[in-house]
């Protein structure tokens, strides 16, 4: 996180007051520039549900790529951003009534739907449907940072390849055109084993667009490529995954779609707090922060590491084991554990570094917490696009007050 600079972060942290999260919309390109060098060839959708701020939203709608969408919110917010509903997969996974009805609603509809079960092509065709279709699979592999992320193997997602066939032959028989197969491996695949499973996801889909008895327009291998959140961690070869993929798709014609999220996004964002408790445990030290689960979900929900790094010069300081906790009376509130740092004194600023991506988007409100704002980072400038949270912004929806 060295490479963030201290002085702009701590005039963010002073005008805005913590916590408060940072997204570098440059960092954002370059990232996106180097997935486009490692594949020329593919069409990369954004995975909107990584980080759907509409700063975040244009950059990706302005640099032409197009956007995969998980729920009907994301894509209207993907149409408002800008992305032409010819650029927008929509991918939902049991939409709910509401969702396909506003999606369908839409003039243009989405590039495809990809459905993920036979009973949501019946749902389709029964509002009238008649568009292009995606097949999602369930491949029965998955890869990923946690077996919880391990989309490929859990039943939840796609349709067995046992019931391909019959669900090709539905979306033909109810007047829709399948045009693509689908399958995301999971999320975070990150070292050469995560790149052997997700070539063994993609092999799988190539043999099911081989077993089709028609052509398909795309083939698409979802995202889940993955960032070193530690920082002794070595980067996903980019250009390893690339191959691999092309050479398991070497049979297939049809473009190569990829939909990454986090790839894009993680390390373009952190979360700033500051300190307001020091306590001793044992022979550790408990910082209390501002920052806490309802800011940053992911160490709670998939025991995540995020790095931590103070803001400013404490280099005098003797270093201790610090754990890293937030406000929330819930003892999973911990944002990071055992960590070698300056000893934390009240006042300090600390930085959580790898949270563009999923870190503002699964905020929550639990305990009556406001969600914190966005600054955006571009060029030399800082420009706040999202504001705190107020507590009138938790009860505006209750109707009998
Ligand atoms: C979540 C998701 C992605 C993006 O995953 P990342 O790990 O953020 O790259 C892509 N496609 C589908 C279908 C998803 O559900």
């Amino acid at each position: 996180m060295a490479d963030w600079p201290a002085e702009r972060l701590e005039a963010v942290a002073d005008e805005q007051e913590t916590p408060v999260y940072v997204i570098d919309l440059d960092r954002i390109r370059e990232n996106l520039g180097r997935v486009q060098s490692a594949f020329p060839e593919a069409d990369i959708h954004y995975a909107v549900k990584a980080n759907s701020g509409s700063a975040v939203l244009e950059t990706f709608a302005t640099a032409g790529v197009g956007a995969e969408c998980a729920s009907a919110g994301e894509f209207e917010r993907a149409v408002a951003a800008g992305f032409p509903t010819e650029r927008i997969l929509y991918t939902p996974v049991n939409p709910p009534q509401r969702d396909l009805d506003t999606v369908l609603e839409y003039e243009t509809e989405p590039l495809a739907i990809t459905v993920g079960a036979l009973d949501t092509v019946r749902r389709l065709a029964d509002r009238g449907f008649t568009g292009d279709v995606a097949i999602r699979i369930h491949p029965g592999t998955g890869a990923g940072h946690s077996d919880s992320v391990a989309t490929g193997a859990d039943r939840k997602f796609g349709i067995g390849i046992d019931r391909v066939e019959k669900a090709v032959e539905l979306v033909t028989e109810r007047g829709m055109t399948v045009v693509g197969v689908h399958a995301h491996a999971g999320s975070g695949i990150l070292n050469p084993e995560d790149v052997s499973s997700h070539r063994e996801v993609v092999e799988t889909v190539a043999q099911v667009v081989n077993d089709l008895d028609q052509d398909v327009d795309f083939v698409d291998v979802g995202g889940g490529f993955g960032v070193p959140y530690r920082p002794e961690g070595d980067p996903l070869d980019l250009a390893a995954l690339a191959d691999s993929t092309r050479d398991a798709l070497d049979s297939v014609s049809g473009t190569l779609r990829i939909e990454p999220g986090r790839y894009l996004v993680a390390d373009a964002g952190l979360l700033l707090t500051r300190v307001n408790t020091v306590k001793p445990a044992g022979e550790e030290l408990l910082a209390g922060v501002d920052a806490g689960m309802t800011d940053l979900l992911r160490p709670a929900l998939y025991d995540a590491y995020h790095p931590v790094a103070p803001v400013g010069s404490m280099t005098d300081r003797e270093k201790r084991s610090v754990s890293v906790v937030g406000p929330i009376c819930e003892s999973t509130d911990v944002l990071a554990t055992n960590r070698r740092l300056p000893a934390p004194e009240r006042g300090d600023l600390l930085a959580i570094g790898m949270t563009g991506a999923y870190g503002i988007e699964m905020a929550s409100q639990y305990n009556s917490r406001p969600r914190p704002p966005v600054v955006a980072f571009e060029e030399t400038t800082s420009r706040e696009i999202r504001r705190r949270e107020q507590l009138e912004d938790i009860t505006a929806p209750e109707t009998d007050r």
